[in-house]
């Protein structure tokens, strides 16, 4: 079943009701049809999720499990409560060691491409529900557990919420030998994770179970939840959610990994806590608002102190911004998944960064002295850094969209081994496409190609990686067969394989 989540708000334009979904940076209106840029990236993002159930139903379900319980109780006082999870989501690239003996090849074709965002949709294939996840996840962390489960344990509601995409997970390539110290094999997959974002301990054990429906997001308005209930405040900074994102679940054979095109986000999730009497002593009753169900029947009174915690008052919402070129007013491509834009017109190129559009210069490599002229321009970061005794490594960062990220990981691993030597054009040049990783993408992509070229994990607190500069740079491909051919290395992208 899916249940992708979608962002629901107003077209600034008209006023129309406007859904999208997450993580996409275009966006049209079907109402007025105008194309806009979704801002606010690599900004801790604020959204809510609105109660579909209401106080008199809330009670009675209260009662009514209560009762099938075989407990008479009393209601004192429900309350809504709007309570934080962060959500973090990007690209995940691992290495891992090898384990040559278990590593057999898998029969791909039965798996679809992975389009890291195209297919949100898939990203919640998984029938054990989202939400179910985030309580259990927040129960752990209440247990200060912090650790995965064991192998073959079964992926339900109590699992954590590692990698919600469960049809990437058996993708394996063979082991590939990159060093003599040993075997190190790439893996990537679309991570998702969900944990609470808030001290809640005491809070017991249970699952949502599956939900049938699409969660909506909305984005943050204080004024609007506090008209429904109250704001549960964060007690986790988004630096110590983004760690403990991190660390979590790390299966014994990773050996390295760097999460690309990082999103973290607060969701506010809304649950009735009813206060009750029961045999002279004062209960809580947890009902989630939107599933309906009864998440908790005995929870004890202390939490409510917890919930009822001040929050802060400051939250960030997406932004909407025409989707047109800040410099000349032409417009953009219409492309939802790119945070790189180059402008036709007055060929400047652009990143998103937080609400604004900021300006990003490009240089534009010579073809080949092999007579062949580029099919295809792509572009790529060129990173150079001070890496072991080297001082300016350059390492080469594709910064283009493409299905198989594994091929972009070895792309870089190979323009980067190569170390090319190409002069830099001067004639005129329109970029005829966007880009979907930024500088700070590179940066960690360039860390992981490193701990690939060495064959182990980088010892980054005895050898810094000092980066002097990155430029985002177009290389000429050619055409051959059915694949752009990297002019440098000769490895070959399938066409079919680039969004
Ligand atoms: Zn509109
Ligand atoms: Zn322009």
């Amino acid at each position: 079943m899916n249940s992708p989540l979608i962002v629901s708000t107003e077209c600034p334009t008209c006023g129309a009701p406007l859904d999208f979904t997450e993580g996409t940076c275009a966006i049209q209106c079907d109402h007025c049809r105008s194309r806009l840029l979704v801002t606010g990236r690599k900004q801790l993002l604020s959204y809510f999720i609105s109660p579909k159930l209401d106080i008199h139903r809330a009670v009675a379900r209260a009662l009514l499990a209560q009762k099938e319980e075989g407990v008479e109780c009393r209601v004192l006082e429900p309350r809504l409560y709007f309570i934080p999870y962060y959500r973090l989501t990007g690209h995940d690239f691992l290495w891992e060691r090898s384990s040559p003996t278990k590593d057999e090849p898998i029969d791909l074709s039965v798996f679809p491409p992975d389009p890291p965002q195209a297919d949100l949709a898939a990203t919640f294939r998984s029938a054990s529900d989202f939400f179910g996840r985030l309580w259990e996840t927040g129960r752990k962390i209440d247990r200060g557990e912090d650790e995965p489960p064991e192998p073959g344990e079964p992926r339900n509601a109590a699992a954590p919420i590692e990698g919600n995409r469960p049809v990437l997970e058996p993708r394996r390539e063979r082991p590939e030998p990159v060093s003599e110290e040993g075997e190190m094999t790439f893996r990537d997959r679309y991570v998702e994770k969900n944990f609470i974002a808030c001290d809640l301990k005491g809070w017991g054990s249970y699952s949502l179970g599956v939900r049938p429906a699409v969660l909506r997001l909305e984005l943050f308005r204080r004024e609007i939840l506090e008209t429904q209930g109250r704001i549960v405040g964060v007690t986790l900074s988004s630096d110590a959610a983004l760690d403990l994102a991190m660390r979590k679940a790390e299966p014994e054979q990773v050996l390295y990994r760097q999460v690309l095109g990082r999103v973290l986000s607060l969701i506010y999730f809304p649950f009735w806590v009813i206060r009750v009497e029961r045999k002279g002593e004062e209960r809580l009753i947890f009902l989630d608002a939107v599933s309906e169900r009864v998440i908790h029947l005995d929870a004890p009174v202390s939490l409510q102190q917890i919930l009822d915690r001040p929050a802060a008052s400051d939250a960030a919402t997406v932004g909407f911004r025409p989707l047109t070129c800040p410099n000349c007013g032409w417009d953009f491509p219409f492309t939802p998944e790119d945070i790189l834009f180059f402008c036709a017109s007055c060929v400047k190129g652009w990143q998103i960064r937080g609400s604004a559009l900021s300006e990003i210069n490009y240089e534009v490599a010579a073809p080949l002295p092999n007579g062949r002229a580029a099919s295809r321009y792509l572009p790529i970061w060129v990173l150079q850094a001070e890496v072991d005794r080297n001082p300016s490594f350059r390492f080469f960062l594709p910064a283009f969209r493409y299905r198989r990220l594994k091929l972009l990981g070895d792309l870089a691993q190979q323009l980067s081994k190569a170390q090319p030597v190409y002069t830099i054009s001067a004639e005129s040049f329109v970029p005829s496409q966007g880009g979907c990783y930024d500088q700070e993408d590179a940066a960690l992509l360039a860390r992981f190609t490193w701990a690939g070229l060495q064959g182990k994990p980088p010892d980054l607190e005895e050898k810094p990686f000092l980066i002097q500069r990155a430029t985002l740079t177009w290389f000429p491909f050619q055409a051959e067969g059915n694949g752009l051919r990297d002019p440098f290395t000769g490895m070959d992208l399938p066409q079919n394989l680039f969004v």
